[in-house]
């Protein structure tokens, strides 16, 4: 009789990782360049795989999964790889007088120990592996634990990630709330979450009790400001293209529109041909037009089609998980549409009677994770920008801040804590040492 392997248990995973951390395997830079390597060839050779995976969870087009998540990776493996020394080199610092001339101080970065990186669906590899390769980067061991509600993703990487990375070193655990509370409960060095502000504090209720420090990569309404003075074709084409991608299920989508009502009015034509433009006249026809994740959110996204009066869109095919890239216009700022972070492809448009009431409006909410801005005008954006907080800022293009590797990626208040990307990352997922020398004699 054959008995089926039993799982590795979570506490027997984090202890293998510790034994292989604490041995040093991880810490010498040729280890951490080794991995990354290995992790850009699987993207490279099977890429077509996650793509496929990509495809069964959200009906990506391959264009897209590519473009957002398998290149988007390799990008920052390449832009790591390209700058790590660099990154990695101690710093000195002055030291005062009475320490006398021969004595020096630097700072050096030690990676951390066992990280725990916790994933979402929306972008299931990108949000898994980017901060993957900073951990690994930084000389960690991880275990990476990808999300239950993009199946075919988390299978495939459980299969290729160890086939091409150190298994001492690096782990897949995949499940749900169950296998998570398990891990949850483990001693790590540093957990990196991204999701929703709810598990979010469950991340770091657990995270408490062991003193754990911890990334919170959240989300929230990002709002778009369209200023009166703004070319609306342009805005129009480029807010479609950054609500519309992934339907809307980006962490960074412009949530909904603010502007002023005759601005609204010429904008909502242009909306809908920008629409029509990306995905003809019937998006669901288009094999470029994504699907929503479940029916639960397919449930709640339809739950909010009826706020304020249809400009494009509207329609929706449960069996097919498809609801049209829709644009509504004159919203109630009191209606359902207002009140969460929609995570998919319905854009609200707001009025404020300008800038003032706009700010105001920004204020009054969380802070997002991102603020889009459409206006050409300096003063515009520099009230914006001193009068505003938001994890981003984003002058007149939605999502592409996210895609500069040298600029830190993360929220503040409810859209998270901490960042990463580029040497981001290896702020994160190291500690900073001080050290101080005094020669003896
Ligand atoms: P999700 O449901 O996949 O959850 C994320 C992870 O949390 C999963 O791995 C899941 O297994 C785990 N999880 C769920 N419930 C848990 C529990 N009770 N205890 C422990 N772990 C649990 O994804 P989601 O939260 O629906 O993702 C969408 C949210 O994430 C949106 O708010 C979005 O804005 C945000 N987001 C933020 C970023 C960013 O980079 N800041 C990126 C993508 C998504």
């Amino acid at each position: 009789m054959t008995t089926a392997a039993t799982p590795e248990q979570p506490a027997d995973v984090v202890a293998r990782l510790r034994a292989a951390f604490r041995a040093g395997r991880t810490k010498p830079v040729a280890w951490r360049t080794d991995q990354l390597r290995r992790l850009r060839a699987l993207l490279t050779e099977q890429g077509a795989e996650l793509a496929a995976a990509l495809h069964a969870d959200l009906g990506k087009s391959s264009t897209e999964a590519y473009r957002t998540e398998i290149d988007f990776t390799v990008r920052e493996i390449d832009h790591t790889l390209g700058h790590l020394d660099e990154w990695l080199r101690p710093e000195s610092a002055p030291v005062p007088a009475h320490l006398g001339a021969d004595a020096s101080a630097w700072t050096q970065y030690d990676p951390l120990g066992v990280v725990l990186v916790i994933a979402p669906w929306n972008y299931p590899a990108q949000l898994l592996l980017a901060p993957l390769v900073g951990a690994l980067a930084a000389g960690n061991a991880v275990v990476v634990k990808p999300s239950e509600l993009a199946p075919a993703t988390s299978a495939a990487l459980a299969r290729l990630l160890p086939a091409h990375l150190d298994t001492e070193a690096v782990a897949v655990v995949e499940g749900g709330i169950p296998q998570t509370t398990a891990l949850l409960a483990e001693r790590f060095d540093h957990i990196f979450y991204t999701g929703n502000g709810a598990v979010g504090r469950v991340v770091l209720r657990a995270a408490a009790e062991h003193l754990t420090p911890v990334t919170l990569e959240l989300g929230g309404k990002s709002p778009a400001f369209v200023d009166r003075d703004a070319d609306l074709t342009v805005v129009a084409g480029r807010l479609a293209r950054g609500k519309f991608l992934n339907a809307g299920q980006t962490c960074v989508a412009p949530d909904y529109v603010l502007t002023d009502p005759r601005t609204a009015a010429a904008l909502e034509p242009l909306l809908k041909s920008a629409v029509e433009t990306l995905y003809g006249a019937d998006p669901q026809a288009s094999a470029e037009y994504g699907r929503i994740v479940n029916e639960r959110h397919f449930d709640r996204l339809s739950g909010l089609l009826g706020s304020g009066h249809l400009v494009v869109g509207g329609g929706s095919d449960r069996a097919d998980k498809y609801i049209a890239p829709t644009v509504l216009a004159d919203v109630d700022p009191k209606s359902p549409v207002m009140q969460e972070e929609i995570f998919g492809p319905i854009l609200p448009i707001v009025t404020v009677d300008g800038l003032d009431e706009a700010i105001g409006f920004i204020n009054d909410r969380d802070k997002p994770l991102a603020l889009y801005v459409f206006s050409d005008s300096g003063a515009t954006r520099e009230r914006i920008a001193a009068e505003t907080s938001s994890g981003g800022l984003g002058y007149g293009l939605p999502l592409a801040h996210l895609t500069v590797s040298d600029l830190p990626f993360g929220g503040v208040g409810e859209s998270g804590m901490g960042s990463y990307h580029g040497r981001y990352s290896i702020e994160t997922f190291s500690h900073r040492k001080a050290v101080l020398a005094k020669p003896l004699n």
